[in-house]
């Protein structure tokens, strides 16, 4: 017979039954979200504080003719930056890979210069 997965208690009547009861049912589910939503959370505020660093060092920094940041990876570091956590990656042939937070891009370069592009600007500001 099966048990209950939020009480261990026997499950009786239909054989699709998966909870004892309600309260059971909404505990458990309940208790499940709270994980997801906790990781995700998690998740969201490393990106966010990396968005952030990102932006602060665009508007700070000059940015070149090109339309780039330059900085090293020792800066972002020092402000907390998750080289771990970002929304997007796009590889190309031989070439650095660069790196999306949101609509912020940046490239890691051999001589540990991290290359800011300036934020794709979406016409709203
Ligand atoms: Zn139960």
């Amino acid at each position: 017979m099966n048990k209950c997965p939020e009480c261990g208690g026997s499950l009786v009547g239909r054989s699709d039954r998966k909870f004892c009861c309600d309260d059971c049912r909404n505990s458990y589910h309940n208790k499940k979200n709270r994980i997801e939503n906790g990781e995700l959370r998690r998740v969201n505020r490393i990106l966010k504080s990396n968005y952030i660093i990102l932006k602060e060092l665009s508007t700070k920094r000059s940015i070149t003719k090109s339309g780039r940041i330059r900085c090293n990876i020792a800066t972002l570091l020092s402000r907390g930056f998750n080289f771990k956590y970002f929304t997007c990656i796009e590889l190309d042939n031989g070439k650095n890979p660069k790196y999306l937070c949101y609509n912020i891009q940046y490239t890691i370069c051999k001589n540990d210069c991290v290359i800011i592009y300036q934020i794709i600007d979406n016409g709203n500001n």
